[in-house]
């Protein structure tokens, strides 16, 4: 096959249309100025508005003080404490200080808070935000009801709309592509799913905004399009992922479903109970009690169980009493109508219970990626060139599929929208200065990585197609058949779910390991497509990310394997204390699992133990 043409050429291209990418497009418009109008594309492979960021409930913090007395010191505190002080400390300086014009920001695009009587955006309390160092919880979560994440994504979408942007919607990236020496980006390859032709775009910058890999777990509030592609993609080029090893489970999933009931449900006063009605919070936070860190919270709710005092799912009845009851009886329906209303229907749409009388069933569920591709705070990638940082030029990441060190080993919540909208508007905006200072320096080598890259995806598609099987008779038994793409992907969760759930030892993780690579890998290069349409073809897509997820899973579990401590959402039975003699480090994994340590960026705050 002769190699495809270059068929695009952008100025920029953004990969994803969530909170992170969409600011980093406005980031970039703002900086470039009127008259340097650059050629843009966001491709995405969902339409804008169904990205994740659409369905946060809880809010974004910042310490407006529209509530109480807040200080951004004692939110950057908050933030490197609540990460176990794994955080980057100058990364989260930046959080903390530009959080506030961040969220008028938000305002001034069209994100309808709610508000005081007085008209100042309302704010509410979130796990681990505190006032005075650590000294009372304080209200810093500015929220619109549980739907802030519906708000900032259509706002911003809507901005983009208004500048003349250009959305490649139901398009899938599958390959990005450097220059030969890995210091330079060349472009990428995307699938258009609705016509299946497949496209080398080549641009002088591109910003990955791709998102988290909740999917990697069977038990997650993640929607199913977190396959963490690209990460993948990044560690098929020859990157480096970060801190890979925390993943945070959110403590209130809602019983068998896994689905988000919103940190704010506690933070209105929500209260988790075991089997015999003790809320046992105060046993083990007895400060900060149900709002304490989502990892804290978690590990209580595992410990509670493993006592014997969990409870059994109604909706499973013949499942494990693996969950606890969130009690939110004492909620006013009218509190619940107005501050709680996505809680409420999930609740009632989901379990059929009413949350004003029942117990609700809820157990920790995975939620976010604190790790992700090594961004600096401008969130341009770098790679480690004999043990130095060295960027990637014209390459960016943002959001929940970049780590630029702002949570450490645990986030706290309403962070992950700020780190988004902030260091997305950040990576936009030297992505604009980048452009400014570009001289072209194209050469035929570099056309042809890209090209060579994108036949070899279009011949791979083809063969896949081509040979694509019927899909199982009544009479076969679905045993005789390879597995398909989503049977895969439910036994790559249940393994994760089983070995990294809250907690973790290296037995499991081992024999985790050796499934995945002797199993599980073979099995997802090795898998085929029933359907031979070239069109909207689904199956294609849920093959392409569960190939690229078992990548990340199996840097995870290296990762994860490779920290001899328990720290923030890791939790090694068999090594139960933080190790800062060792450990003070992050983790950087690549393609190959081997895993090397780079220094924490510590400015203000020394490491304390836990508890402080
Ligand atoms: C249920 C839930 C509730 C949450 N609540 C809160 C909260 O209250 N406060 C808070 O701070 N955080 C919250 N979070 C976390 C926060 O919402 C996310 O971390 C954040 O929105 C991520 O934004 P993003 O732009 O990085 O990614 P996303 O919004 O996930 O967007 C990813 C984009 O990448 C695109 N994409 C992915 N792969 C490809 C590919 N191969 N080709 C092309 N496009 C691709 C997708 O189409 C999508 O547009 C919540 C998360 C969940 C799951």
């Amino acid at each position: 096959m002769s190699p495809a043409q270059i068929e695009q050429e952008y100025d920029a291209v953004i990969v994803g249309a969530g909170a992170a990418g969409l600011s980093a497009v406005l980031g970039l418009l703002e900086r470039s100025g009127p008259n340097h109008k650059p050629k843009l594309l966001v491709i995405s492979k969902l339409q804008a508005l169904r990205s994740h960021t659409g369905s946060a409930e809880g809010g974004i913090a910042a310490s407006l003080g529209n509530e109480e007395h807040d200080d951004w010191h004692w939110h950057y505190f908050d933030t490197v404490k609540g990460g176990d002080w794994l955080v980057d400390q100058d990364a989260a300086k930046i959080l903390a200080q530009e959080a506030r014009q961040t969220v008028i920001g938000l305002e001034h695009s069209g994100v309808a808070f709610s508000r005081r009587d007085n008209g100042h955006i309302s704010q509410r309390k979130f796990g681990g935000h505190t006032s005075e160092y650590g000294a009372q919880p304080v209200k810093r979560a500015a929220y619109a009801a549980d739907r802030i994440g519906h708000q900032i994504l259509t706002s911003l979408w809507q901005q983009c709309l208004a500048q003349g942007v250009s959305f490649a919607e139901e398009w899938y990236v599958s390959d990005l592509v450097l220059s030969p020496a890995r210091d330079r980006v060349e472009g990428l390859v995307a699938i258009d799913m609705h016509s299946g032709n497949v496209h080398a775009v080549r641009s002088k910058q591109i910003i990955l905004c791709t998102g988290g890999a909740g999917r990697l777990f069977h038990t997650t509030s993640n929607s199913w399009d977190l396959t963490g592609d690209g990460m993948s993609a990044a560690l098929c080029t020859g990157l480096e992922l970060k801190d890979l090893e925390f993943i945070q489970f959110h403590p209130t999933g809602l019983g068998h479903t896994g689905f988000l009931l919103s940190e704010a449900a506690r933070g209105e006063g929500g209260i988790l109970r075991n089997s015999k009605g003790h809320a046992f919070m105060a046993d083990y936070a007895p400060e900060h009690r149900d709002l304490a860190a989502r990892d804290v919270v978690s590990r209580a709710i595992m410990s509670q169980v493993d006592q014997g005092l969990g409870i059994v799912d109604p909706a499973e009845p013949e499942g494990r009493a693996d969950c606890v009851w969130l009690d939110l009886t004492s909620i006013s329906p009218k509190t619940m109508a107005a501050k709680l209303p996505q809680v409420d229907e999930t609740i009632r749409m989901y379990a059929g219970l009413d949350p004003a009388v029942d117990l609700i069933p809820v157990k920790p569920t995975a939620h976010y990626m604190m790790g992700g591709i090594p961004t600096t705070t401008d969130g341009q990638v770098y790679r480690l060139n004999d043990g130095e940082r060295q960027v990637v030029e014209g390459l960016y990441a943002a959001g929940e599929c970049a780590c630029v060190g702002v949570h450490g080993a645990n986030r706290l919540g309403g962070n992950s929208l700020l780190d988004a909208c902030l260091f997305g508007r950040r990576a936009g905006q030297s992505a604009a200065e980048y452009l400014h200072n570009y001289t072209e320096s194209k050469s035929e080598l570099q056309e042809l990585e890209l090209a060579q890259a994108c036949s070899n995806r279009r011949e791979y598609i083809q063969e896949l197609l081509s040979s694509a099987s019927k899909p199982p008779t009544a009479s076969e038994s679905p045993a005789s058949r390879a597995l398909n793409a989503y049977q895969l992907l439910e036994r790559l969760g249940q393994l994760m779910d089983e070995t990294l759930s809250v907690r973790c030892n290296a037995e499991g993780m081992e024999s985790a390991l050796s499934e995945l690579e002797h199993e599980i890998i073979p099995t997802a290069q090795a898998l085929q497509v029933s359907d031979p349409s070239p069109r909207l073809n689904q199956e294609l897509s849920a093959l392409l990310e569960v190939q690229g997820l078992v990548q990340v899973a199996q840097a995870v579990l290296k990762a994860s394997l490779a920290r001899q401590e328990s720290r923030g959402s890791l939790y090694r039975s068999d090594y139960p204390k933080r190790d800062d003699e060792h450990f003070l480090q992050h983790s950087l994994t690549n393609r190959n699992g081997q895993v090397d340590w780079q220094p924490v960026h510590i400015v203000d705050f020394p490491p304390k133990t836990r508890g402080y």
